[in-house]
């Protein structure tokens, strides 16, 4: 048995079941036992393990379109000299590094940014470091510079705890996590007074019935509101990839990944990869809502194809003779609709005096 699940088996005697929410976030974060303090949870398969891959780790060429946005960006909002290049949750720091190398073309870029990374483990800080040394690193948003902030979050706010509602009847029961001495399992209670805030309320589904299960990530919500807040202040502009609805939705959609499988979250805390959909409705009102402006939320295959995802394939296959195939394979796996080009999303959102955001039809 894994020795969190052991500690929160003890803890659910002593105190009673646990939100879950307060057992993803354990899960994930315990400062000991959890899943991105302890584990190298990113790699392929076939190379180097890990539990799941994400899009950077698919290919150099999400992280060069992405930073040829940014480059686009920066230039068109006149240049501003120094700013801040941020992301959130940078994993092992690939998706940045990959950045910073597309836009050498345009050393004025790179000598204006200073990379700021919003990240809580010290274990994916050592290695990110090594991707990224002149990087400063932060644990929260509100941490950053006051600059002008042109920031990027790629598969961030699915690792944010969640909690789970269903509506019944006689009103909504809310999703915790008990034991039976052994092993931990679903059950459910009678939910607080208005568990749904404001924002969220906008954002459901305009009919509901009895069974229908909604999902609340309060830190998400808190996250949206501090990168507005500072955006409106600061200026700049942020990209959130990350898979999820794009549409006002409902249903169960927590779950744990390891070793590229599907398990069950309850299984082993601290050993497989917990997420949850992200709600792209619920960010973009937030944003808004904060006196943001934000793009239509788009799906990442049309998204990058804008960004010329099939000429750089191209180029790189011409440059790569013997990669071809290699390299087609990851441009379908960033890109078509039954892998991860039309699950993933895409949400821009900008200070109102930004220029247009590339890439939103
Ligand atoms: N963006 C990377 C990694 C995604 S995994 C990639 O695409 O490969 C999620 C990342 O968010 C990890 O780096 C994890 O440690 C970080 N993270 C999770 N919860 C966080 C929180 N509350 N605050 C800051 N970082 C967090």
């Amino acid at each position: 048995m894994s020795s969190l699940k052991s500690i929160l088996i003890d803890e659910i005697k002593a105190n009673g079941p646990m939100p879950l929410n307060a057992y993803m976030h354990r899960a994930l974060a315990d400062p000991e036992h959890g899943y991105y303090m302890q584990r190298r949870p990113f790699g392929r398969p076939d190379l180097d393990g890990g539990d799941f891959i994400t899009a950077p780790e698919v290919s150099q060429m999400f992280g060069e379109l992405l930073g040829a946005w940014m480059a686009d960006l920066w230039d068109r909002m006149g240049r501003p000299t120094p700013f801040c290049l941020a992301e959130l949750g940078p994993g092992r720091g690939t998706l940045m590094a990959d950045m910073l190398r597309a836009t050498t073309a345009l050393p004025e870029f790179a000598d204006a940014a200073q990379v700021h990374f919003v990240e809580t483990s010290d274990n994916l800080r050592e290695q990110q470091r090594a991707a990224v040394p002149h990087a400063h690193w932060h644990d929260k948003v509100i941490d950053l510079p006051p600059l002008p902030c042109l920031l990027i979050a790629n598969e961030f706010f699915d690792a944010l705890p969640i909690a789970q509602y269903r509506k019944t009847d006689t009103g909504w029961i809310e999703a915790m996590v008990t034991t039976d001495g052994t092993d931990l399992a679903f059950t459910d209670t009678a939910a607080q007074d208005a568990p749904f805030s404001e924002a969220l309320l906008a954002c459901l589904p305009e009919t509901l019935a009895s069974g229908d299960i909604v999902e609340t990530c309060p830190t998400a919500e808190a996250a949206m509101q501090d990168l507005a807040r500072h955006m409106k202040t600061h200026g700049g502009a942020a990209l959130i990839i990350d898979y999820g609805h794009a549409e006002p939705a409902c249903g169960d959609s927590f779950q744990a990944l390891a070793q590229h499988k599907m398990v069950d979250p309850l299984a082993a805390p601290g050993e497989a990869d917990l997420t949850a959909h992200v709600n792209f409705p619920l960010l973009a009102h937030i944003a808004e809502r904060h006196g943001l402006r934000s793009a239509a939320i788009a799906e990442q295959g049309t998204f990058l194809e804008a960004l010329g995802l099939n000429l750089r394939a191209q180029a790189l296959m011409q440059a790569s003779p013997g990669r071809e195939k290699e390299i087609n394979a990851e441009r379908l796996r960033l890109a078509a609709p039954q892998q991860m080009g039309r699950l993933f999303k895409v949400l821009g959102v900008a200070q109102k005096d930004m220029p247009p955001l590339a890439g939103f039809y």
